[in-house]
């Protein structure tokens, strides 16, 4: 039995690769279907936005999201990674200019809305995905169906056709405690800063948001963190107390730690290949569906950007009988990837004063990939820089 397609293509997951992919196809003149959840209860954390992303998003026409308050540029990394000293990385000098650090709900919101008038939208999660005669079936949670030519996998780190369709891999088990600190003390400016500090079972990060308030994560193996540590906020104040940067910045400007941090998954995961069809219906992943990586390359958001954009071009000349853009971006993913597991097996190698403990050894250990091009190039990482006197 043949299924007329309701779409050209459905979008699965309403983050970032979601949103931004419904306005790229569109764009092209593809009918899209949206199947996106509402996100209002998840917290979705991080808020680097590297330097590189401000070219994908005038490529998508939407450059203007970074414009106005509630964004602000980030000009300084100041890290302790390999060295007790502190290094100073200043984003000014970068070709791109400075990255940013975004009020991350404000950015997604006005994603959101842009792609809510080029898409037509489904608030519910896709439940199961067949393929019958070149059509994707698709059966949505809350009852409806729907259907597609060609399906693209936003759904993060679940990757939920993706997993079904491709093989998922992963190099390590990363997680991150993340909390908000509010500001307590009215009386001090803390510096608009970003600072990231290894420490032997992990590392840290810290960056003052536009809102005043500091976002906190601390970088470790679930078997290395305290038990029950999303429950207990003596656990997160000992665990905050055994660093020398972070818990003096805290203490300086005076930020409250209150309550506990919430635990996500951050390791390096992907799928291979990220694209292909299922007889003869077409897929591709993008964003952390397709490839996710270790929060230290401020990587996430713009891949997820990126993707979307180059899965913009792809999808319409796959159904127009041109496969090649499809497959040149399942190769750029794989190069990506390759190349981003080189250069984060370097950087965890590069930190040696904790070399014997099982965090750094495992995240030392040399991947087994050769050299390749680098996904987006100039992409900013938060590794270390020039040393400086003084901390933020
Ligand atoms: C601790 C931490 C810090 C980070 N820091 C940074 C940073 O500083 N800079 C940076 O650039 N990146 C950072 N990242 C990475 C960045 O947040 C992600 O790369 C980015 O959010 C990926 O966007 P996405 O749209 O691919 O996925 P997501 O944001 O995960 O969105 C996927 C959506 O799909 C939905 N979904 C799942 N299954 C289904 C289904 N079956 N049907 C429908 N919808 C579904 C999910 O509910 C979710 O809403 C960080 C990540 C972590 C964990």
């Amino acid at each position: 039995m043949t299924v007329p397609a309701t779409a050209d293509v459905a979008v699965v997951g309403g983050g970032i690769a979601g949103a931004a992919a419904c306005i790229a196809l569109h764009g092209r003149g593809q009918r899209v279907l949206w199947i996106a959840p509402d996100r209002a209860a998840e917290t979705p954390v991080g808020e680097s936005l590297a330097p590189a992303a401000g070219t994908v998003l005038a490529q998508l026409g939407v450059a203007h999201l970074l414009d106005g308050d509630g964004h602000r540029p980030a000009n300084a990394t100041f890290s302790a990674w390999g060295t007790d000293a502190l290094v100073e990385r200043n984003a000014a000098v970068h070709l791109a200019g400075p990255g940013r650090v975004l009020d991350r709900a404000r950015f997604e919101a006005g994603l959101r809305e842009l792609a809510l008038a080029h898409a037509e939208h489904r608030s519910s999660a896709l439940a199961d995905a067949r393929t019958v005669s070149g059509i994707w079936r698709l059966a949505l949670a809350d009852g409806s169906q729907a259907a597609a030519r060609f399906l693209v996998d936003a759904s993060g780190r679940a990757a939920t056709l993706g997993r079904r369709v491709a093989g998922h891999r992963r190099d390590d088990r990363l997680v991150a405690a993340c909390a908000f600190l509010p500001h307590r003390d009215p009386g001090v400016q803390p510096t608009p800063a970003t600072l990231i500090e290894a420490v032997g079972d992990g590392w840290w990060y810290a960056a003052l948001l536009p809102d005043g308030r500091l976002s906190l994560a601390c970088f470790s193996d679930p078997d290395l963190l305290p038990r029950g540590l999303s429950r207990d906020p003596g656990a997160w104040q000992t665990l905050i107390g055994g660093t020398a940067y972070i818990a003096r910045w805290i203490g300086d400007a005076g930020f409250g730690v209150e309550a506990p941090p919430r635990l996500y998954s951050a390791g390096t995961t992907w799928l291979d290949p990220v694209a292909g069809s299922v007889d003869g219906a077409g897929w591709a992943a993008i964003g952390d569906a397709a490839a996710a990586f270790d929060p230290l390359s401020s990587h996430g958001m713009t891949t997820a950007l990126w993707t979307a954009e180059r899965i913009g071009e792809a999808v319409p000349a796959w159904l127009a009988g041109d496969r090649q853009p499809l497959d040149g971006y399942t190769r750029a993913v794989a190069d990506g990837v390759t190349a981003f597991r080189t250069q984060r097996a370097a950087l965890y190698a590069g930190e040696r004063r904790f070399a014997g403990r099982p965090f750094w050894r495992r995240g030392a250990a040399p991947a087994a990939v050769g050299s390749a091009v680098c996904l987006l190039r100039i992409l900013a990482g938060k590794g270390p820089g020039r040393e400086v006197e003084r901390p933020p």
